[in-house]
């Protein structure tokens, strides 16, 4: 079956906001419109639509989906034919942008995103969050001032505060008609009409009259407009400085390539709840955001030769595509959600995911609708779908063409920082929560799980306060298990300073059967993040081949138990050199014993040195709390790196350890009078200095 939409349109977006400014609205709106959109077309007649409604309706929309697929017919078309349809795949974006390595993966996997406020609070703090994160990831965007009709609602304000806050680079393309509970429309300045929005669901979208005390203002906002358009173009402004016509066509034209550079973020105008300017968003979503073939092709790494590779957004490029969710789904059971880079992919085929090096057979894969989903025969590149029944791909691996295999992400995770005992509160959850936690856990590889081998307490690990607040809350809603968390600890870490020899001998050789287990070892350091490593260079036998796992496993276990404060050693070559044996009392946990005992006194040879995770700072805060800020920070260890303005903001780079950064949110709001915001992310593990490693060994920081 040949593609049915043109790679041209299709939009791969996300829709991000802070909590409350009407994503989930706004998104549900979408589905909705898109869906009477797309059914118009099949049906070809009105009447069937207020049907569809309210079966729809009936149903009830689903919006939980990691990626949905709808499809749009720009309403200026005028059309109602399959041939002038846009595919929308939207993609979901986590609500808390914090920590986790998925925000920046959902960003990755879009190409576009649509920014949400709420009309009456503007640019908030989380919003500021996620558009430097967007900024980092160069994702075109576009703005929708949501909530207009709301109590305190203020277009002009909402608008400056993006101008001040997040970018110079804001034009707005609209203007409301009336605000507050008087908004009844808005006006499209490119093309000089207004609109209002009737029916019980605004579904039904009319020209109307630009009301004649708005004029001066769209008068002005449309030259400010035409300029900045102007000014990205020599032949554009060439041509209106001459005082010659310039068409909406053209000057579309030369805004979407602004857009797609980031040199210009158009802003929109509207009300979700109240069915307002949805559909005009819906245009500029087509009219404005990227399709694949906008956006530079993927980068990754040839898994072989280690060789940076990229790949075309292109269906006769070989196939590759990245996994970005694997949910459960009460009908089929796992789905794997992926986005398809490059080329084609055929239900029945195999795919080699690069990260296991396993086969992984496509027996099915599905389009996710709002109310359904859609099972096809074949993607192409720029799709985002479904497969169910992958066997060993998890979240952020890379499936490929078996010929050409390529690795899009390449997964160093970082080791979790933070830990919190959790203890479910009845028998009840106890049962429950191993499986959920092993769910959590699949889904979001910096997020782990191990019971303490001492207490016999569950201990979940993860990137932050916040994002294990996020897992103990999802555990609640969506696996109904209760637990108690207690606070939250620094995980810490154990390193060798130099290399170093040691002996290991295990015997018991007087009554019942005896033990016999001699081991030599030698410990060398590694740097940092290249993990733990054990080479056998036994000669002659010295040991039996069947022994020598045991001693890497007792190697193993000793460096989890720590052997200055309890916390695992990290990072340590361990090589087995030397030793002997018995023909008869020899065994695999004498074995076993011996090389941990060799190891706990090789490693105190060489020296041990706490490490603690030291983080990635950057705060944001108004100009006159700069001194205060940067002198709490020192006050935590912290090492400010640079200073930097942008607007009307100071932005400060620094590194700090996440121990002396916990409850830094309130500290910081009080600081600056509720002004400051800062993103943090782990940055390395470093050597705690001495007085505060003694202190972690003697329990006092714990
Ligand atoms: P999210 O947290 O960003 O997903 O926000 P929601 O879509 O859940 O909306 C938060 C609240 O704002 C809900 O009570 C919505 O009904 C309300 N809301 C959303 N859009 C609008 C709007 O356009 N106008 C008004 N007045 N309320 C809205």
């Amino acid at each position: 079956m040949p593609r049915q939409y043109p790679i041209e349109r299709v939009r791969d977006i996300g829709i991000i906001a802070h909590i409350d400014a009407g994503k989930t609205t706004t998104t549900e709106r979408i589905l909705f419109y898109t869906g009477i959109s797309h059914k118009i077309g099949e049906v070809h007649e009105g009447a069937a639509i207020m049907d569809w409604m309210a079966q729809e309706r009936e149903r009830g929309i689903t919006i939980t989906s990691a990626a949905t697929t709808c499809f749009w017919v720009p309403t200026y078309l005028n059309s109602k034919s399959k041939e002038d349809e846009y595919r929308i795949n939207i993609i979901d974006t986590p609500g808390h942008i914090d920590f986790t390595v998925e925000v920046q993966r959902s960003l990755r996997i879009l190409d576009g995103a649509v920014v949400v406020f709420d009309g009456v609070a503007g640019v908030e703090p989380q919003s500021e969050t996620v558009w430097r994160q967007a900024d980092k990831f160069e994702v075109p965007r576009i703005c929708f001032i949501n909530k207009i009709d709301r109590t305190g609602a203020s277009f002009e304000k909402a608008l400056q505060s993006i101008e001040q806050k997040l970018t110079p680079n804001a034009i707005t393309l609209q203007l409301p008609i009336g605000e507050e509970e008087r908004f009844e429309g808005v006006v499209d300045l490119l093309s000089q009409k207004a609109y209002a929005f009737g029916g019980d669901f605004g579904q039904e979208m009319t020209e109307r009259a630009i009301p004649e005390e708005l004029r001066p203002q769209v008068d002005a906002a449309r030259e400010k407009l035409v300029e900045k358009i102007a000014a990205e173009d020599e032949r554009l402004m060439e041509k209106y400085l001459g005082g010659q016509e310039v068409s909406v066509e053209e000057l579309k034209e030369v805004l979407r390539k602004a857009v797609l550079s980031s040199k210009l973020v158009p802003v929109f105008v509207g009300s979700s709840l109240k069915n307002k300017g949805v559909q005009l968003l819906l245009d500029a979503v087509v009219d404005y955001l990227p399709s694949p073939v906008d956006r530079p092709p993927v980068e990754g790494v040839e898994p072989k030769k280690g060789e940076t590779v990229t790949r075309e957004p292109s269906d006769t490029a070989p196939f590759s595509g990245l996994a970005f969710k694997i949910a459960t789904d009460p009908y089929v059971g796992s789905l794997t959600y992926f986005r398809v880079y490059s080329g084609t992919l055929k239900k029945g085929s195999y795919v080699l995911n690069t990260m296991t090096g396993e086969r992984e057979r496509i027996s099915r894969l599905l389009l996710m609708h709002a109310a359904e989903r859609e099972e096809v025969e074949e993607l192409y590149a720029g799709d985002i779908a479904a497969t169910v029944g992958l066997k060993n791909t998890s979240t952020g691996h890379t499936l490929s063409d078996e010929a050409h295999p390529i690795i899009l992400e390449q997964i160093s995770f970082p080791e979790p920082v933070i830990s919190q005992r959790l203890e479910p509160k009845t028998k009840a959850d106890q049962e429950k929560m191993s499986e959920s936690l092993k769910r959590l856990m699949d889904e979001d590889p910096t997020f782990r799980v191990h019971t303490d081998l001492d207490t016999g307490e569950i201990i979940i690990s993860g990137m932050g306060e916040l994002h294990l607040d996020i897992l103990v809350d999802r555990l609640k809603r969506e696996f109904f298990v209760e637990a108690n968390v207690g606070r939250p600890q620094v995980s810490y870490k154990e390193a060798i300073r130099n290399e170093a020899e040691a002996e290991g001998k295990y015997v018991k050789q007087s009554g019942g059967r005896g033990q016999y287990g001699h081991v030599y070892l030698r410990v060398k350091p590694k740097e940092r993040g290249e993990g733990f490593s054990f080479v056998n260079a036994i000669k002659g036998g010295a040991i039996p081949q069947e022994y020598i796992p045991a001693v890497g496993k007792g190697v193993k276990e000793a460096m989890d138990k720590g052997v200055l404060a309890g916390y695992p050693v990290i990072d340590v070559e361990a090589t087995l050199f030397d030793g002997s044996y018995h023909e008869v009392d020899s065994s695999e946990l004498a074995f076993k014993i011996a090389a941990s005992m060799a190891f706990q006194e090789a490693a105190r040879k060489a020296g041990i040195m706490l490490l603690e995770p030291v983080m990635r700072l950057e705060v944001a805060i108004p100009a006159e709390f700069l001194g205060d800020v940067i002198g709490d920070l020192s006050s935590r260890r912290g090492k400010v790196e640079d200073t930097e303005d942008r607007l009307a903001l100071k932005l400060i780079h620094a590194t700090v350890p996440l121990a002396e950064m916990f409850g830094y949110a309130t500290s910081l709001r009080s600081l600056t009078e509720g002004r400051g915001t800062f993103t943090m992310e782990f940055n390395a593990y470093e050597e705690t200095p001495p007085s505060i490693a003694q202190e972690v060994a003697e329990g006092k920081r714990r």
